[in-house]
């Protein structure tokens, strides 16, 4: 086969960047795609492991020349659809870390995860924004807001953002904050950055060193007292208190401890930030509802942030959506257990209600998030595995439109799952907002270079 001029500016390409660049054949090429979610398989036209904000540029430029659409890829948690040409940049290698524990600022490159920042921030009892998993990348959580284990409590992460550099479509490093790009900074935080690659981020850390945290597994059949328990509990919390509850299908395999495999549960999880004494009476009444499986309620070193939700440490197939709910009342309590309550045959996995409010209702005066007016929020999630693979996309429409009379019809980007349609993307962001991150996009990526996942498409606003 002769030698065609993209494999020569491919060529030239790897010549100008210090991480690999890569094509369908190449060694190592299915490697430097791979992410956690394994039922999405991207198949770019080139793939480009970056090293540094540079790589990245030389990436976007070469695409920009090419006219060829571009993904970025962390660490493939969000992995909602394939990627099937164009140039995919993994950034896996931009591994920077600093942290400021005067200013209490950490600065981040674009690969790192949480668990990094989680155990470099702690000598300084300082704590993270991070959300259930800290094995999730930073910066793809923190733009699509990032809705923490402390949201209640501090916020979003998307709050805390003071700076980013980012790589905009015609391959220029932009130094983003409040001040010096002012549109771009709201589109950041929230908006899920349709509008460049971020390469660096720099946020707010919080003085958490110790909570009293973790959760309670009790039996399946007991979700109908616990969700009905749980419904009051939260009307009275504090902020200091962020909680969830997630009825779980676990799989009969040998990773799940032995007395919750191939069970229903009914898992009780949270974080009081606070003393403990406190936060022991203020759960309490929970302990009271049912007999449990298991307690894991304690004061734990934040470090061990991970220990409260018990999210997957390894790769999977899956699929998911998420609804926001106003508020939650008996009727929204009876939808969920129509859904996903004991005795319901459903290839759903999980189903988990989150409480929301308190800071995260709050937030700055402007930014993108678009889930500050929900009160709960439910997230459903399917494994795309036999023999229910079949059946998840269709149950997670089907969970979504059972439960439409109880929530706003809007979802939260971090967990909105594969976009059906513009419209439904739309849907992750109130409609103001959703018409002005096109307006950014369009002023800072009008040929739409950015195409992927969740970015929205450029339109300017009308005048
Ligand atoms: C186990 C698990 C637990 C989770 N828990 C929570 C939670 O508690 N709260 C919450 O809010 N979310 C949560 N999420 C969702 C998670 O925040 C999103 O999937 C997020 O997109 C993951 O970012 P990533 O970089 O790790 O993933 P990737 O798949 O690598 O990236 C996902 C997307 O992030 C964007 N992105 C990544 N890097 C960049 C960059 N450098 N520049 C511009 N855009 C970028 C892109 O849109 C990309 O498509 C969870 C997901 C999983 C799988």
């Amino acid at each position: 086969m002769g030698t065609t001029d993209m494999d020569v500016a491919i060529r030239e390409l790897a010549g100008r960047v210090r991480g690999p660049v890569l094509t369908p054949g190449d060694d190592g090429f299915e490697h430097e795609l791979a992410g956690f979610n394994v039922a999405t398989h991207h198949t770019p036209a080139v793939v480009v492991g970056a090293e540094d904000a540079q790589d990245v540029a030389a990436a976007v430029r070469f695409a920009a020349a090419h006219d060829l659409p571009v993904a970025v890829q962390a660490t493939g948690h969000g992995a909602v659809l394939a990627f099937d040409r164009g140039v995919l940049v993994g950034t896996r290698r931009m591994q920077h870390l600093s942290i400021d524990p005067e200013r209490r600022l950490a600065t981040v490159g674009a690969g790192v995860k949480w668990r990094k920042v989680i155990d470099a921030a702690a000598p300084h009892g300082l704590g993270t924004l991070n959300g259930s998993s800290s094995d999730v990348g930073v910066v793809g959580y923190t733009l699509g807001g990032g809705l923490p284990v402390l949201g209640r409590t501090f916020g979003f992460a998307s709050d805390r953002v003071v700076a980013a550099d980012v790589v905009v479509a015609d391959g220029s490093v932009v130094h983003v904050t409040a001040d010096s790009e002012p549109e771009l900074f709201w589109a950041l935080k929230g908006g899920k950055a349709s509008v460049g690659i971020v390469t660096s981020l720099t946020f707010e850390l919080v003085p958490v060193a110790e909570i009293y945290g973790g959760g309670i597994f009790f039996p399946g059949e007991a979700a109908p007292e616990v969700l009905d328990a749980y419904r009051s509990w939260t009307h009275d919390l504090p902020d200091a208190m962020t909680t969830a509850v997630g009825l779980l299908r676990l799989p009969d395999m040998p990773s799940v401890p032995e007395p919750l495999r191939g069970k229903m549960v009914t898992h009780l999880k949270g974080a009081f930030v606070g003393d403990p004494a406190e936060g022991e009476a203020l759960v309490a009444p929970m302990r009271a509802v049912a007999p449990a499986i298991a307690d894991e309620f304690r004061v734990m070193s934040y470090t061990e942030v991970d220990t409260i939700h018990h999210d997957p440490e390894v790769p999977l197939p899956f699929r998911e959506t998420v609804a926001l709910l106003e508020d939650l009342t008996p009727e929204a309590v009876a939808g969920i257990l129509a859904v996903a309550g004991p005795g319901v045959n459903t290839p759903l996995m999980m189903a988990d209600l989150r409480h929301l409010g308190g800071a995260l209702g709050r937030g700055p005066a402007a930014d993108a998030v678009g889930a500050r007016d929900a009160l709960y929020s439910l997230f459903f999630l399917g494994l795309m595995v036999p023999p229910v693979a079949e059946a998840v996309p269709g149950a997670l429409v089907a969970a979504v439109a059972e439960m439409a009379p109880y929530t706003t019809g809007r979802t939260f980007v971090n967990l909105h799952g594969t976009p059906a349609s513009e419209e439904d993307r739309a849907r992750a962001w109130p409609q103001d907002t959703y018409r002005r991150l096109r307006a950014v996009k369009h002023r800072f990526d009008p040929e739409d270079r950015f195409r992927f996942a969740h970015s929205v498409s450029p339109l300017p606003l009308p005048s």
